[in-house]
């Protein structure tokens, strides 16, 4: 048998469908043979995996690299170390920096960073803004994974890096929902209503509400249930695929089984672990730094989607991996409105959703699913991505399953790890300890071993990737 480039003996393998003992052989990147440990070919490199699972990488399809633009926050080398460090052999990256990617021009631009110094693989979610309608072809063309449309008009502090990736009424929605269609794309959606926001956030201002709860108030239930409603409606018209982003509530994800049930099949949900372990409590603990938008919920929301989740409501996990400056943070000391949202997500994913397995809640299949395989599937990666099986890329990550830990933000790789507070203190049960993008060893006992430049841009493999009814 012809000699391997690297193996790996002793693991459990988990898929979808369950968890087995076999080893892995991996050539030129790719998966070459499953086997018995004995049945392996010779390698140059052996990895001892006895005591420990190997999962697909996971695919995270929700992160803000923030370069170009805003490096000040997060850069290519910093949030891929990050990922490696995380267990997450690939990244999309969402459109809003400077420049936000509504041309292609400004998707190159993004591309060439990325590609430089990149230490595990990413794909790259195009703006579908108004104002940008007519590059939403070319941007398809170009290789985008999906596109993402905001409901909002930008912030006053952030117009340049918003500009051109929004649409804020259904009129104009529609007609996006509609050009990105005929790319065969997914259609990403942030599903906040913006009028029921900005009048509860000018209701709660003028009452002189400053504390970290007032964030949560100014973004109420009913402002994600609504909008859901409406983009929903939009999309069962259109035909788009619509990937509704970092859903937060048990009330959404229900109202979207209603949806399905009434035979609405065009419509898929990411959820991010803060919402599925966190409330609102956190925010009166660590106030600015876990200002993020959606905001943490009320207990008996968190409760409900979580049951949904386990339920396999929730197609996707992402972690809208978000970061802001520990100084731009702290202007929301005294005033929660001040302090910019979005925290970081990719280092503390894995462990815990891990430490959810752990104590029950769902076992090691249902979370490789619902972090990998789902997402290659629905973004036309699979089965390249997302899979353990000969011919595909090895993307792996070995966890100790068992590793008691506590999450401590001084360990992580994110560029501004002073700014990481939501999980920090977090007993763990559970812990990546090797990452490999395309069979190069990225991550070793924590320490990040990969090389910037290692990364390549995915794109769908495609013109219309698994539609979501093949999905669920
Ligand atoms: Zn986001």
């Amino acid at each position: 048998m012809a000699r391997a480039d690297l193996t790996i003996k002793g693991g459990w393998i988990v898929r979808p469908e369950g968890t087995f003992r076999a080893g892995l052989a991996i050539r030129d990147g790719k998966i070459a043979v499953m086997a018995e440990d004995d049945a392996l070919p010779p390698a140059e490199q052996v990895i001892d995996a006895s005591g420990k699972v190997v999962m697909a990488g996971l695919i995270d399809p929700h992160v803000h690299a923030r370069e170009p633009g805003l490096t000040e926050r997060e850069d290519w080398r910093t949030v891929t170390m990050a990922a490696a460090a995380g267990g997450v052999t690939t990244i999309f990256d969402m459109p809003n920096c400077i420049p936000p990617v509504n041309t292609v021009d400004a998707f190159t631009l993004k591309r060439q960073a990325a590609e430089a110094k990149a230490v595990v693989d990413f794909g790259l979610i195009a703006g579908a803004g108004i104002t940008h309608i007519g590059h939403i072809p070319a941007l398809a063309a170009a290789g985008a994974v999906a596109f993402k449309t905001f409901l909002h008009e930008p912030y006053p502090d952030r117009m340049v890096e918003f500009g051109g990736l929004y649409a804020t009424d259904n009129g104009t929605l529609m007609e996006l929902f509609a050009a990105v269609a005929r790319t065969g794309r997914v259609q990403c959606v942030h599903a906040e209503d913006n009028a029921i926001v900005e009048h509860a956030t000018e209701k709660l201002m003028k009452a002189g509400r400053r504390d970290p709860l007032a964030h949560c108030e100014s973004r109420p239930v009913i402002a994600e249930v609504e909008a859901v409603a409406q983009t929903v409606l939009l999309a069962a018209h259109t035909g788009v695929r619509l990937h509704l982003v970092h859903v937060t509530t048990g009330s959404a994800a229900e109202l979207v089984e209603t949806f399905r049930a009434r035979g609405i099949r065009n419509v898929t949900m990411e959820t991010c672990p803060q919402y599925l372990v966190l409330n609102e409590e956190t925010m009166t603990r660590v106030g600015p730094y876990a200002r993020m938008s959606p905001p943490l919920r009320p207990e008996a929301e968190r409760a409900k989607l979580l049951a949904r989740f386990k339920a396999g409501t929730i197609d996707v996990l992402g972690t809208d991996h978000g970061p802001h400056t520990a100084a731009a943070k702290e202007r929301g000391r005294d005033d929660i409105f001040q302090a910019p949202a979005g925290a970081q997500g990719l280092e503390t994913s894995l462990p815990v959703m891990l430490t959810l397995a752990a104590r029950g809640e769902f076992d090691l299949p249902f979370l490789t699913r619902v972090a990998s395989q789902t997402a290659a599937r629905l973004f036309g990666l699979y089965p390249r991505k997302g899979a353990i099986a000969v011919g595909s890329d090895a993307d792996l990550v070995i966890v100790d399953p068992h590793r008691e830990h506590t999450i401590d933000r001084r360990r992580f790789y994110t560029k501004e790890r002073d700014a990481a507070h939501v999980f920090d203190g977090w007993k763990a049960t559970g812990a990546p300890v090797m990452t490999l993008v395309r069979g190069t060893v990225v991550m070793r006992d924590g320490e990040v071993v990969g090389t910037p430049g290692t990364g390549r841009m995915v794109t769908p493999e495609r013109v219309a990737p698994a539609p979501p009814e093949v999905i669920r």
